[in-house]
């Protein structure tokens, strides 16, 4: 029986590993992990993040062919394949703070690969990384390995949180990048197989290593390009008139730009995009390409911008100032079907209304209070110096800010509410309600273009959503 193992049991390894463990029952996979609490949550009931359809997927194997350990050196030294899917953040500090990979983890989950291994493994890369980081990873590997073989394979992972097992289910393409010689094609191979358990072969595009690791880079750098367009010209359609839910039909109709990703928001969040276009602007500066590097600055300076001009508009629509004023949030998780925080625009929104004295009613679905006040007391937004968004620490957390458990109770006496994701619930709420329980003008700021603004401003709402023309 091959014997898969995941370093990493978290947003990307957890759902990764339990869908492959259902598809392929002859294969025995372990996910491990560092962290006790979280490998804890994988086996107990309450798995430690919220996904569409994931536990049921994990119901179904765990105990049979899928488990989770903290055990991590015992179940590397069994496997033929080992994906590390650890974490890969922003470098806090030293060479490359701000932008570069921080790869910490993953040389130390290097370093124990080849310190327990005794026969040969294909190491898969899973977590994200700089390009030509399986040459790193090989030059770790083989100097530390006693004479045993292993091979490197990059195998980007594209899943998006909050579809995650559709897109595990059905993905767009596998991609899986080796090395050029007879053994990298055999470690292809043997991947390829894995995955031909459910994936249609056409599907599975091999490429070269370097290839791998700067596609998955690429991909993330494009979507996200794609949302900071459709926001440049959301600013630009509240300017004129136009409506960006109008300009991004018309646009996404060509066949050549196509309709997705088009919706125009607060701005992008997430642990991804923003990460990975900071390690590309990173790559491309030490490659000597400054002009490529900036074309990519654009598109984290945009989405910053967008931040700032919807915080802005908070404040300049309620007679510029929200210092005493409640306001609802509606809202926190960086997209719907997620309780992940990561790089949410919330925090960004959040932190603007808290340092102009606003007392915020923060309501989300699955975000527990905990999580956003650890969020809001490390960032800070610095008005001074809106870009980059300043890392300091707050003040007047516990005082401005609190976390309630429904929207109703988050909008009772507010002066404004702000919907900062796309929860499906917040589309069917009893608005007449809300707008009785409101301070009066009551206003709302749309951030994701989810509300009925007409409907509303029937009621007697007065609107703002992003990129549309103003209470029209
Ligand atoms: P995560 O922080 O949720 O999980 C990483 C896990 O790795 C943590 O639980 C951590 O404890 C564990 N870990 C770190 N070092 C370890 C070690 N030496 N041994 C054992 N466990 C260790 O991160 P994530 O969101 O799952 O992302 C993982 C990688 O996948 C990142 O490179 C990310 O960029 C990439 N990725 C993420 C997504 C996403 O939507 N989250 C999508 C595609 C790719």
């Amino acid at each position: 029986m091959v014997k898969i193992c995941c370093i990493g049991a978290g947003y990307v390894g957890g759902p990764t590993m339990a869908v492959m463990a259902l598809k392929c029952p002859e294969i025995e996979v372990v996910v491990v992990d560092i962290s006790e609490p979280r490998i804890n949550a994988w086996n107990s009931d309450r798995l430690p993040i919220y996904e569409p359809g994931l536990e049921d997927v994990v119901k179904q194997c765990r105990g049979k062919n899928l488990f989770f350990s903290t055990d991590v050196e015992k179940h590397v030294f069994e496997s033929d394949i080992v994906f590390v899917s650890v974490n890969t953040p922003t470098k806090t500090q030293g060479l490359g703070a701000g932008k570069a990979a921080d790869l910490t983890y993953w040389e130390s989950a290097a370093r124990m690969i080849a310190d327990v291994s005794k026969s040969s493994k294909i190491v898969v890369e899973k977590s994200t990384v700089p390009v030509r980081t399986a040459e790193a990873i090989e030059k770790i590997l083989t100097h530390n390995s006693k004479g045993i073989e292993f091979q490197i394979l990059s195998n980007p992972e594209f899943l998006a949180e909050g579809t995650a097992i559709k897109d595990l289910y059905n993905p767009d393409r596998v991609l899986i990048g080796g090395r050029d010689t007879a053994a990298g094609q055999k470690a292809i191979k043997a991947l390829r197989d894995v995955y031909a358990h459910w994936v249609p072969v056409e599907q599975i595009i091999c490429t070269n290593l370097w290839s791998a690791e700067l596609s998955k880079l690429a991909a993330n750098a494009f979507l996200a390009q794609r949302i900071s367009s459709v926001n440049a010209m959301s600013a630009l359609c509240e300017a004129t008139g136009a409506d960006v839910t109008q300009v991004a039909h018309a646009v996404g109709t060509d066949t050549r730009i196509g309709p997705k990703f088009l919706n125009a928001s607060v701005g992008f969040g997430g642990s991804c995009f923003q990460k990975d276009i900071l390690n590309l602007i990173y790559i491309c500066e030490c490659n000597g390409l400054p002009e490529a590097a900036n074309y990519w600055k654009q598109v984290v300076k945009v989405n910053d911008y967008q931040k700032i001009r919807f915080a802005n508009r908070v404040v300049s629509s309620m007679f510029n100032t929200v210092s005493g004023k409640k306001i609802a949030i509606l809202g926190f998780a960086f997209k719907k079907d997620t309780g992940d925080t990561r790089e949410t625009p919330a925090i960004d929104v959040c932190n603007r209304l808290v340092a102009d004295k606003a007392k915020l009613s923060i309501y989300d679905p699955q975000v527990l209070e905990e999580q956003i006040r650890r969020d809001l007391s490390m960032a800070r937004f610095d008005w001074d110096h809106p870009v980059p968004l300043q890392q300091i620490k707050a003040e007047g957390i516990s005082e401005q800010v609190n976390v309630v458990s429904d929207a109703y109770e988050a909008t009772k006496d507010a002066h404004g509410l702000c919907v900062l994701t796309e929860w499906d619930e917040f589309k069917s709420l009893d608005f007449k309600k809300i707008f009785d329980n409101m301070q009066k003008p009551a206003f709302v700021f749309d951030g994701r273009n989810v509300v009925d603004a007409v409907k509303l401003r029937e009621i007697g709402f007065i609107v703002y959503s992003i990129g549309k023309p103003l209470d029209s």
